[in-house]
């Protein structure tokens, strides 16, 4: 392979990941922002994505607030025992 086709190559594989992170949403109910933060599951490690409005959101849940994570593990888990962290 020569280094022309290399870097093509390369080049492709770098648009392609940009383009997979762009498709990237929230998985809060029916929010189809970007994604820019994980909403880990305290019981599991599971991982859900949340756009900065929704991190914030959860990073701000009060007391006795219950949060599903309906997207991957089912766990019924208390909001603020959640951790949310950059993607
Ligand atoms: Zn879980
Ligand atoms: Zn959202």
């Amino acid at each position: 392979m020569t280094n022309a086709a290399l870097d093509e190559l390369i080049l492709e594989q770098i648009h392609t990941e940009e383009d997979f992170a762009a498709d990237e949403h929230c998985q809060w109910e029916t929010c189809q922002d970007t994604a820019t933060h994980n909403l880990i599951c305290p019981v599991c490690s599971s991982k859900e994505l949340l756009c900065t409005p929704h991190a914030v959101m959860i990073q701000n849940a009060r007391i006795g607030e219950v949060l599903v994570f309906n997207c991957s593990c089912d766990h019924r888990v208390l909001r603020t025992k959640c951790s949310v962290e950059p993607k």
